[in-house]
């Protein structure tokens, strides 16, 4: 195997072997962009390396023969006495993790060669500035040297010469530091900076190939769902220098403003400055407009380069650009994170410009997405007091108490508080307080600060660089014209616009969801272009999937909001929804019927509101599928707490004050208690022991299709049984039921065509289901149930109990109730699927479990062959998008 690719080598479909960085630095080489030579080391040889402890054995003999011909390409040799070759190192795994792993450089510099460097670039206080950064960055990120040291005496230096910034330090100033910085290092390290540049390279890739198991970057991608065991490239490429003074510079760009889609000139610049110090957020920098005035000759260059990307990506691209003495470079590329909004602009845009199709549109903008932009934002006539404003960089409207690290963040998150996370600005060691906040609000950096980068990945609310905030985080408050918010002070931060309000701000639905429910039309003259492009995506959706998409509701107002929603019927109607309040009481009396006359009268009773319930419903899905489940929950769960009953019973007969009834109510509940209810007597289990209970249901649903027929309407009722294990359950229920159903039919003269199916939400029902398509019209997979006992993990304890464990060792990446296991319940749907249909080639087939509202699962389900999805009416669509994207 080859470990090491020159740029000239690479392209970007490489991003799992070179990384994303890697795979762009060659494709924009191949493009004959101005890009610095350099090479790239793969993720295999960062495997090999993790795996074994030592790098693989050809990647030396490779490194030097890259590096040979890097040296004679430049003219000059790796840390060359009197013209040094100096490199960088920097990580570059396949997904983008800002900030989280390290990077090195000026790699080369040495006693000896910073002499040659500051002769070659003329300027004494440049070399000796970075060489003291080298120091500083290998004895951190190599060495394990702790940072705050060398902090400590780059403060002390500025101190003793009365300045203030780095750059007021003079080349004199800078060797004594680097002194000193070698002797932190040797003391801290145990050893001396080594002053061979190989040795420097070779300690610095294999720092980089660490850093992809820093505690750090393991929560990153954990948070990201990025696979642990990609491994990192490492890209190493000749270094160019834009803190060579003032016609030198670095900085930032985007092809579109992520936050809104808008074409035009984003990004921001820093003159006479190193690269990182623009993503740190440390000092602050010009917008990238001003660079036209700045340096007009690498700006128009860079507009150039920036159309060049865009048409050759198709897509909004990020960059990263260094200006070394009035030469243009090219550090970086990649397709742009966005902010939802952006992602559906956008993607409308490129159709518009004829560079994607719909099919592609539909593939750059995702569910997640959709979902985000469905959150409420602030009502825009409250009353408010605004403190300030930042930088809109993560849309979303976050309300929270004010905490000013993320220790706090987290310990208050923890107890059930919202926290907004203030700092003046954030770095990798904030990502777990990051996590934690609602929100997040800085006072320093920009579009491309750390905060932000971040936060627009999580999909989480921030403001940054508000800098009229002053945050002192030792005292834990901030100031701002003379008004103080203290630690836990309530406040209110607006992403989309930037602004910062004190207090509790209330909020608004979202326009996204007031299209959706029909109160905004996107043709309307002042429909918001975000709504436009969202109506259009939905609209490429529809046309392209093969998945129906139902809603998962148990009365009139669910089902006439799915229906808006675009739901094409129902797909589990849950009837012990229907049981609730004033009924309770009435179920009550069902289970405590001791006669069969006790028993029908309760059964009566019920009937006519059942009656009312489906008539209703079946009005609101006119012409549309209404799937109905018989009652499927323990019956204990109709009767009053055990411990409750039990202490009203026991004070009762301390008074000598019988309560016929209460004592009769706790025998039942003795009775019916159960240790594993979700394995007991529930589903058509009931239905079987308690007699008339399910006919009753049935006879409900079979009347009011007759009247909603007679009323010429066009009901579509679907009779389902829950939780089936075997055939044998489900044939003695659909006797009964179509009993019942031919007595309906001959009392009211109506001719009904009422649909009986199962559930599959038992293995026994899904090993079986072969023999179980006998019996039933229809499957609906009851997920929720099936993952319950495949992995024999009770549904309503383990997420509390110890899911967070199983998510940290990474025994999965996401709980198997929020995405479908595919390799075990999946495969159980899978073969269902397959012995369902070979039974009967018609049988009709859906999901109602929670997944079917999951973009992951819905293109699983999409995968395996089945009708349609059914969820919540708010995850509607999103579904719609998921099987839209999934067939396309
Ligand atoms: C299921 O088990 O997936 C299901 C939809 O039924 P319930 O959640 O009501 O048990
Ligand atoms: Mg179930």
């Amino acid at each position: 195997v080859k470990f090491v690719y020159d740029f000239t080598e690479g392209n970007k479909d490489l991003k799992d072997l070179l990384g994303g960085k890697g795979a762009n630095l060659a494709e924009m080489t191949n493009l004959g962009l101005p890009v610095p030579p350099g090479f790239t080391i793969t993720t295999e040889a960062c495997k090999v390396y993790l795996d074994s402890g030592d790098e693989p054995a050809a990647l030396r003999d490779e490194v030097s023969a890259h590096l040979t011909a890097l040296e004679k390409k430049m003219g000059k040799k790796l840390g060359q006495a009197d013209d040094p070759l100096l490199v960088s190192v920097r990580s570059g795994a396949k997904f983008s993790m800002p900030g989280m792993m390290d990077t090195v450089l000026n790699i080369g510099l040495s006693d000896k060669s910073v002499q040659g460097l500051a002769k070659q670039a003329g300027d004494d206080r440049f070399a000796w500035d970075s060489y003291r950064r080298l120091i500083q960055m290998f004895g951190k990120t190599v060495l394990g040297v702790d940072g705050e040291l060398f902090e400590d005496a780059l403060e002390k230096a500025k101190d003793a010469k009365k300045v203030t910034v780095d750059t007021d330090l003079d080349a004199d100033g800078l060797k004594k530091l680097v002194t000193k910085f070698k002797k932190i290092v040797k003391t801290e390290a145990g050893r001396d900076f080594p002053q061979d540049p190989r040795e420097q390279m070779d300690l610095a890739i294999h720092a980089v190939f660490d850093s992809w198991n820093t505690e750090r970057a393991k929560l990153y991608r954990r948070q990201e769902r990025i696979p642990h065991d990609l491994g990192t490239a490492v890209n190493v490429c000749s270094m160019v220098f834009g803190n060579l003074g003032a016609d030198s510079g670095t900085g930032v760009a985007f092809t579109r403003d992520p936050a809104s889609g808008q074409q035009g000139v984003y990004g921001d610049y820093l003159q006479n400055a190193q690269g990182e110090d623009v993503v740190a957020g440390i000092r602050n920098t010009v917008p990238l407009a001003d660079l036209e005035r700045i340096d007009k000759k690498s700006y128009d260059q860079l507009m150039q380069i920036m159309e060049t990307l865009e048409t050759h990506y198709k897509d909004l691209c990020d960059i990263e650009f260094t200006i070394e003495r009035g030469q243009l470079w090219m550090l970086q590329t990649r397709v742009g994170k966005r902010t939802a909004g952006a992602a559906f602009r956008i993607a409308t845009q490129l159709v518009d410009q004829g560079l994607i199709d719909e099919a592609e549109a539909l593939q750059r903008v995702s569910g997640a997405q959709l979902a985000q932009l469905m959150f409420p934002r602030f009502d825009e006539d409250a009353k408010v007091s605004q403190l300030g404003r930042g930088i809109a960089a993560s849309p979303g409207a976050a309300v929270g108490k004010a905490v000013f690290d993320s220790y706090t963040a987290i310990k208050w998150s923890r107890s059930g508080e919202k926290v907004i996370l203030i700092r003046r600005e954030t770095n990798p060691d904030d990502l777990d307080g990051m996590i934690a906040a609602e929100g997040i609000l800085t006072s320093r950096g920009g579009k491309t600060s750390h905060a932000a980068v971040v936060a627009r990945g999580m999909g989480k609310t921030c403001v940054c660089g508000a800098e009229d905030l002053e945050v002192d985080t030792k005292r834990r408050r901030l100031t701002v014209n003379g008004h103080v918010v203290e630690e836990g002070d309530v406040v209110s931060i607006d992403g989309s616009t930037g602004k910062v309000y004190l207090g509790e701000v209330p909020v608004v639905p979202s326009p996204v969801v007031e299209y959706f429910e029909g109160r905004m039309h996107a043709g309307a003259d002042d429909a918001d272009e975000l709504v436009q492009a969202v109506h259009r995506i939905m609209a490429f959706a529809d046309g392209k999937r093969r998945l129906r998409v139902r809603a998962n509701a148990d009365n009139a107002e669910d089902a006439l909001r799915a229906r808006r929603f675009g739901a094409q019927g129902i797909g589990l109607c849950r009837t012990e929804h229907m049981f609730l309040g004033e009924r309770r009481e009435m179920v009550e009396r069902l289970i405590l019927a001791d006669t069969e006359e006790e028993r029908e009268k309760a059964l009566k009773e019920l009937l006519p509101l059942q009656k009312r319930d489906f008539v209703e419903l079946f009005e609101a899905m006119d012409g549309l599928p209404v799937t109905v489940r018989l009652l499927d929950p323990p019956l204990h769960e109709f009767l009053p707490d055990i411990t409750e009953l039990s202490v009203r019973v026991a004070l009762a007969e301390s008074r000598k004050d019988h309560n016929e009834n209460d004592l009769r109510l706790l025998q039942a509940v003795h009775r019916l208690h159960e240790q594993n209810p979700m394995l007991g007597l529930r589903g058509v289990r009931l239905g079987l022991v308690i007699p008339g209970l399910f006919t009753m249901q049935v006879r409900a649903i079979a009347e009011a299709a007759a009247e909603r027929k007679e009323a010429k309407g066009d009901p579509r009722a679907e009779i389902m049984i829950p939780l089936v294990g075997t055939v044998q359950e489900l044939e003695i229920v659909r006797d009964e039921a179509e009993q019942v159903i031919a007595e309906v039919e001959r009392s009211t003269g109506v001719a009904l065509k009422l649909a009986l199916g199962t559930m599959i939400e038992l293995p026994r029902a899904a090993l079986t289901a072969g023999q179980i398509a006998e019996a039933a019209e229809f499957f609906s997979f009851g997920t929720n149930d099936l993952t319950q006992t495949v992995w024999g993990f009770s549904r309503d304890d383990v997420e509390a109990s110890f899911f967070t464990a199983y998510l940290e060792k990474g025994i999965f990446g996401v709980s198997p109730f929020e995405t479908i296991d595919k390799d075990g319940v999946g495969k159980l749907v899978r073969d269902a699927v397959e012995a369902g249909r070979a039974t009967r080639p018609d049988l009709k087939l859906g999901i109602c479990g929670e997944h079917g509202g999951d973009p992951e699962s819905v293109h699983f389900f999409h995968e395996v062959g089945l009708d349609y999805v059914s969820c919540s009416p708010f995850r509607i669509p999103v579904a719609r998008l998921e099987a839209g994207r999934a067939a396309s």
